[in-house]
């Protein structure tokens, strides 16, 4: 055991050095050798990719198009007396650019909240890039899902120079490590790295035996080599445009302004500035993914060892016990999490499963919290009211709190899906409705329910 903790902290030492040379970026992942990228399977042959996606039903527009429910770990580091890093709600909106850049783009993916852990020390609130933060996620390791490290500032001395990084994938560890304050998009990046993913603008720099060519027929002429260029050199996908590193060349309205660069083959570069894996200065132009990016990132997870717990489709033995089928007001398991919910709107609910504990037993205990808000006081009757979902029947109770957590009101205790919880003479301002459910569902079953909030004359 020893032995392999030494070899990952050599390793990642080794990473971080080779990192060193490298220019300033402000996502500092470490990308795959040219030797690691020769041996997949769509290097030279972006065709696989394509035909990976009609295998597994992507194109088949009546089927869900949720392939994995991935868990997702935070660990997050903040001063000693609670203050930095990222609260629930700033986790919240993570999770929520996270899941809306994933699924605007179609890629089968989404994403949930598995544990939060706050480690309260002073001097954890400023990250060494080198050796620090490597060492952390060595130790702090979740099974089963990302392990994600956020800190108030990620910092790379190079010579004298410091120089802060927004966000980084060791991997080596398999961990990405974020500063507190990012882009929206700077997660679903890292997390593109995890799943594969390599910046469009990979090697643009190098000689013409590395750099990706700007026309997407251009071949390599010679015995050895004869596939296309844009499938070997670059980021080996050809539905990704050849780009420079995009930082100095994307104006504030996301127009392209490298026209005059060209390629080593003599080509003006004619780069797209919206791909999520690039770097252009402005992040609000990043909102989109390839279809031959989704297939990367399709693939990788397929070769993950907790695809099974992951996937939707997996049926068999105990992985399929372990499925998860979280609802899009996750995360909600907390007051401040609440998700909103407007006047005689009917939303639909799940009580997912969640990890618990060291040896990650998993539990049903899932809890919802929603908020809503009454701009005037209201003398009528405020009225809550469950309804039966699609799966198995959970029995609820709900609680009613003002936004100074007080308990105004709750349901009778749980005994049916179908619950009602009244409520009148409200001052105007935001309240908050938790959600239990009583029973307990044999797995792998899933409970659910739908929940509407009106007023009553
Ligand atoms: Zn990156």
């Amino acid at each position: 055991m020893k032995t392999k903790l030494l070899l990952i902290l050599f390793l990642s030492l080794y990473t971080a050095t080779f990192a060193q040379f490298k220019d300033d970026e402000e996502c500092v992942s470490k990308e795959l050798s040219d030797r690691e990228l020769q041996k997949l399977p769509w290097y030279g042959n972006n065709e696989f990719l394509y035909k990976y996606l009609a295998e597994k039903g992507y194109y088949n527009e009546t089927k869900n198009n949720i392939l994995y429910r991935v868990p997702i770990k935070f660990w997050i580091y903040r001063k000693k007396n609670k203050t930095g890093g990222v609260n629930e709600l700033g986790i919240k909106r993570l999770m929520n650019d996270l899941n809306y850049y994933n699924i605007s783009n179609k890629t089968g993916i989404v994403y949930y909240v598995s544990g939060i852990k706050y480690i309260n020390k002073d001097k954890r609130s400023k990250l060494g890039y080198y050796v620090e933060a490597p060492m952390l996620t060595i130790f702090r390791k979740s099974k089963g899902c990302i392990n994600v490290h956020i800190t108030d500032m990620l910092r790379k001395r190079k010579l004298r120079r410091r120089t802060n990084i927004r966000g980084t994938y060791n991997t080596v560890t398999k961990a990405v490590i974020l500063q507190s304050e990012q882009s929206k998009t700077s997660l679903t990046h890292e997390i593109g790295h995890y799943f594969g993913l390599l910046h469009p603008h990979r090697n643009y720099k190098k000689r013409k035996g590395k750099q990706e060519a700007v026309s997407r027929t251009r071949k390599f002429k010679g015995l050895i080599k004869s596939e296309l260029i844009c499938e070997t050199n670059g980021d080996a996908l050809c539905d990704t445009h050849a780009e420079p590193k995009l930082s100095k060349y994307v104006s504030s309205n996301c127009t392209f302004t490298g026209a005059n660069l060209k390629d080593k083959w003599g080509d003006n570069y004619k780069s797209s500035v919206n791909n999520i894996m690039s770097y252009p200065a402005y992040r609000k132009c990043r909102t989109t993914f390839t279809k031959g990016q989704i297939a990367v990132m399709l693939y990788t997870a397929s070769r993950n060892k907790n695809k099974c717990a992951w996937s939707t489709n997996c049926k068999k033995g105990k992985a399929y016990k372990r499925q998860y089928n979280f609802d899009v007001y996750e995360p909600d398991n907390t007051m401040k999490m609440a998700s909103m919910i407007s006047l005689n709107n009917q939303q639909y609910h799940t009580f997912h499963k969640i990890y618990k504990g060291k040896n990650k037993k998993e539990t049903d205990k899932d809890i919802d919290w929603l908020k809503f808000k009454l701009n005037s006081t209201n003398k009528d009757k405020i009225v809550i009211t469950t309804d039966d979902g699609k799966f198995a029947k959970s029995n609820i109770e709900m609680f009613l709190y003002d936004q100074n957590g007080n308990l105004i009101t709750q349901s009778k205790a749980g005994s049916s899906t179908k619950v009602t919880m009244r409520a009148s003479n409200l001052v105007r301002g935001w309240y908050y409705i938790k959600v239990n459910k009583t029973n307990k569902i044999a797995s792998p079953n899933i409970a659910d329910y739908k929940i509407i909030v009106t007023i009553k004359k």
